[in-house]
């Protein structure tokens, strides 16, 4: 059992200076506590009964830490200044007499960092994760074995990545003998070593070990970015899942519904917060931090605002429709599927002025045509609608081509992203889009309830004087009254919104890159199994959005969708039925907290499910 540690405190942290009070980095406070206390109390907790200290910059400042707690002990290192961070580990060689833990002092990180290392059979074991993009990592090389054979914070130096280095590594008593053994050596000419330059060394003679946690939340700080981060992604879900862990599990479903979809059991116990008044302060904190991460999302937030409503998506689109395109403007909408047609029937009902252009439902928009239809018209076309992710089939619409055409001719753009918002990436202002309609629980990985407008500011200013014609979805009355007061003007979903909160945060930990390249995973997943089953799907690939896909149905007389629905729903998997009128398809979304695995699960399913039809399989 490991009862001891060390933590590399040594340096200057000169590029944090500034957020830390000229206190080293250790010393940043999160929830008014150093993170290196943090840390402390989590090592404390696992059963560490001597901390290490290896101090350079400030040191006074890790003495007083150590009145306060008995287990730390504080090592100088001289020459901090001029020394890296092997030559304060090296300070320590006839100190430790244990196996230990090795740790840098600006870590924020899970307690399953440590207990990776901890209960890892191996005596020597570097803690890697996921490549996290933090813009300062050191990338890992190992082999087919996982031993570690190279680090760099350059990857071209690398001929394989691995996995990105934490920083928290295990080293047996021998091993940091060997250690320091090697370097010895070294320092008669070079004090500037990095430990891992030593590690790297080790593992030519000594069995080092990598294990990678893929599904670990961690960062370093090394810069104002890095902290930002911290404070607002990482420490928050480090909080909420260590939280969550002590609470009961919730049983999980695949929901391969085009939204709600699965979520987290973060998200879920989000919604668990003592009761509050929507009015207080408090709580229009928490909608400020929604609607300017929203924002962020797709745009910058000098120029587009987030304006939220309670309401399924519908209530956004509708939102936007009615309030935006004044009486003497017209409205020209996009249908290519159930979406397209459910703006035509909200233009319909608040009787706007507008076209309908039509295009199939299973390829994509005719550019020139849509331009010539445009151009056709006898009156001036000032506002466009289109779906960005047509849920009923799965098409992606040409959202850039469309903008340029809109900015062509000086129309309005407004897109239904329902679907794909938090997954296919989306500028605004490179595509042109003045209003944007999305909702919590799609890809989002929220709960139902919120529906949102993302909206150029300067267009939404320019509806003020519009003549109203509604009353609770009226846009520019929700965002003057937000702007005024940081409340909704009628009651909010209270305990959604904390659940949206939680659900933005996993979110920006994952990176909207990452989320879709996980939906691309499964989608690939879905679309080989299906095909290997002798099925097939309705869109081209390179139409594809690989959010939601519409399957054909199998032409077995056995087959019935409400059947197959309940066999699925029965072990856990919820699938959809189609909505086309021509052809007859389900539908199957991998989207929400599932991944490739959960897909590769549905295929085996529905292969026994195929088979299990009597009379054969027609299809093959
Ligand atoms: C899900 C969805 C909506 C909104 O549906 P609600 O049932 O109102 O949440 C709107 N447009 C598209 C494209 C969608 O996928």
């Amino acid at each position: 059992m490991i009862s001891t540690a060390v933590i590399l405190a040594a340096g200057l942290g000169s590029r944090i200076r500034e957020h830390s009070g000229n206190h080293p980095k250790g010393f940043l406070l999160l929830d008014r506590l150093p993170i290196i206390e943090h840390s402390i109390l989590t090592l404390l907790e696992l059963g560490i009964t001597k901390i290490y200290l290896g101090t350079g910059y400030k040191q006074e400042d890790y003495q007083a830490l150590a009145e306060k707690y008995p287990q730390l002990h504080c090592v100088h290192n001289p020459n901090y200044e001029d020394s890296g961070s092997m030559y304060t580990l090296y300070q320590l060689k006839d100190v430790v007499k244990d196996d230990f833990l090795l740790l840098e002092s600006d870590l924020i990180y899970e307690k399953k960092a440590l207990t990776a290392l901890i209960e890892h059979e191996h005596d020597n074991v570097i803690l890697a994760s996921r490549l996290t993009q933090s813009g300062d990592e050191v990338f890992i090389e190992v082999d087919e074995s996982h031993h570690l054979l190279n680090m760099s914070k350059n990857s071209a130096h690398l001929h394989d990545i691995f996995g990105e280095l934490v920083g928290i590594t295990k080293l047996s008593y021998q091993g940091f003998q060997a250690l320091t053994r090697i370097v010895e050596p070294r320092f008669k000419t070079n004090l500037q070593i990095d430990y891992e330059q030593g590690l790297i060394q080790l593992a030519k003679i000594e069995e080092v070990i990598v294990t990678k946690e893929n599904d670990l939340v961690w960062c370093e700080v090394d810069d104002p970015h890095h902290w930002q981060r911290a404070k607002t992604v990482v420490f928050p879900l480090i909080k909420a899942r260590e939280g969550t862990a002590q609470k009961i599990p919730v049983e999980r479903k695949v929901l391969l519904n085009p939204g709600p979809a699965t979520t987290t059991d973060t998200v879920k116990y989000a919604q668990i917060v003592p009761d509050i008044c929507p009015r207080e302060q408090d709580f229009g904190t928490v909608m400020e931090f929604i609607s300017s991460e929203l924002t962020k999302l797709v745009g910058n937030t000098e120029e587009f605002t987030t304006v939220l409503f309670a309401g399924s998506g519908t209530a956004a689109v509708e939102a936007i429709l009615s309030s935006v395109i004044d009486d003497d403007e017209v409205l020209l909408i996009v249908n290519n599927g159930a979406y397209g047609k459910r703006m035509c029937q909200i233009a319909e009902i608040y009787q706007l002025n507008y076209l309908e252009f039509k295009s199939p439902p299973d390829q994509p928009i005719n550019l020139e045509q849509l331009e010539a239809y445009i151009v056709a018209q006898k009156v001036k076309v000032s506002h466009l609608a289109i779906i960005h992710c047509e849920t009923t089939t799965g098409l992606l619409n040409q959202l850039h081509e469309v903008g340029t055409l809109c900015k062509q001719h000086e129309i309005t753009m407004i897109v239904d992203a329902m679907s794909s918002f938090a997954a296919v990436p989306i500028d605004m202002k490179a595509m042109n889009i003045s209003y944007l309609a999305a909702s919590s629980n799609k890809n989002l990985q929220g709960m139902a309830g919120v529906s949102f407008v993302i909206a150029d500011k300067f267009a939404l200013e320019k509806t003020k004087l519009n003549t109203p014609r509604n009353l609770y979805l009226n846009l520019y009355e929700q965002f003057r009254s937000f702007q005024e007061t940081k409340q909704m003007r009628f009651t909010p979903p209270v305990q959604i919104l904390y659940a949206l909160k939680q659900a933005i945060i996993e979110t920006n930990w994952e990176g909207i890159e990452n989320r879709y390249a996980r939906y691309s995973r499964s989608w690939e997943t879905l679309i080989s199994g299906i095909t290997g089953l002798g099925l097939s799907h309705l869109v081209p690939v390179k139409n594809h959005s690989k959010i939601i896909t519409s399957i054909i149905e199998p032409e077995h007389p056995q087959y019935n969708f409400n059947e197959m629905h309940d066999y699925f729903y029965k072990k856990g998997f919820t699938i959809y039925p189609g909505k086309l009128d021509q052809q007859n398809t389900f539908r199957v979304a991998n989207i929400g907290n599932i991944d490739y695995r959960d897909i590769g699960r549905f295929i085996d399913l529905l292969a026994i499910y195929l088979h299990g039809l009597k009379g054969g399989d027609s299809n093959s």
